[in-house]
């Protein structure tokens, strides 16, 4: 059920990423004002890295990065459900007072997805350029296609069971329960996007995080990162992959 409905939604989240793929980049003329900048940016990530949150540390297990760069085999945790969905144990309190506070505010929730094994994103991989090869794409374009919006298998972050996808109820009911970005237009998934970070999630991909994340702007995938953390990367605007990498940095210069 979740594979139709994650198949059905990839057609028009396909639509909609190759619509919206054309930026465009300005370039800085001077040298000089591109080395400026260069130093600005570097003062800008030492103060970051001097307010990090004390007594976090880029191997805690609830800040695991899995993403296209960083591949992780099969990991072992204990899982549980919520609301019939699976989910790695530890997570089950912070994500069913997420789901009661969305529900209090008047916005009930459906858990589309949480934990996926390695052998299912493979299985949701091969479905998706099966799926555009049958609409008549080339074996290429399919690939290409399926790569942008599938996390490649052994690469998405389901397989920590810390990822879920949550949509506000009314409006995944009335859209053909289908993921898309545009969900963000509903007062229910703003007061979840708003709201994460309270109870220690974090809207993981983000508008502005594409190329850090490697991954288009999801509206609805939530990933547990921890209060202290969750807290940071918003105010900060941070993805999880800017976020670990400024803790690296830190415990690299022994603090
Ligand atoms: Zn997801």
């Amino acid at each position: 059920m979740i594979k139709s409905s994650v198949l059905k939604g990839l057609t028009f989240v396909a639509l909609a990423g190759v619509l919206s793929g054309c930026g465009t980049t300005t370039h800085q003329s001077k040298s000089s004002t591109a080395s400026q900048k260069s130093s600005q940016t570097q003062t800008k990530r030492q103060k970051l890295i001097s307010e990090l949150p004390k007594g976090v540390k880029s191997s805690d297990s609830d800040l695991v990065l899995v993403n296209k760069w960083h591949k992780r085999s099969e990991m072992s945790f204990s899982k549980s459900s919520v609301n019939g969905i699976a989910v790695r144990s530890s997570i089950v309190k912070p994500l069913e007072a997420f789901l009661a506070g969305a529900k209090k505010a008047g916005y009930p929730t459906t858990v589309v997805s949480g934990y996926r094994s390695v052998a299912y994103q493979k299985e949701v991989w091969d479905q998706s350029i099966q799926t555009y090869e049958n609409q008549g794409k080339s074996a290429k374009q399919a690939l290409k296609l399926t790569k942008e919006f599938v996390a490649v298998p052994s690469g998405s972050e389901h397989e920590t069971g810390l990822a879920v996808d949550i949509m506000n109820t009314h409006w995944y009911n009335t859209h053909g329960n289908q993921l898309l970005s545009s969900s963000d237009k509903n007062k229910g998934q703003q007061w979840l996007i708003n709201h994460a970070a309270d109870y220690g999630f974090v809207l993981r991909f983000p508008k502005d995080g594409v190329k850090s994340t490697g991954i288009d702007y999801e509206s609805w995938h939530f990933r547990y990162v921890g209060k202290k953390s969750a807290a940071f990367m918003v105010k900060h605007n941070l993805t999880l992959e800017q976020y670990v990498s400024l803790l690296q940095a830190r415990e690299k210069a022994g603090k």
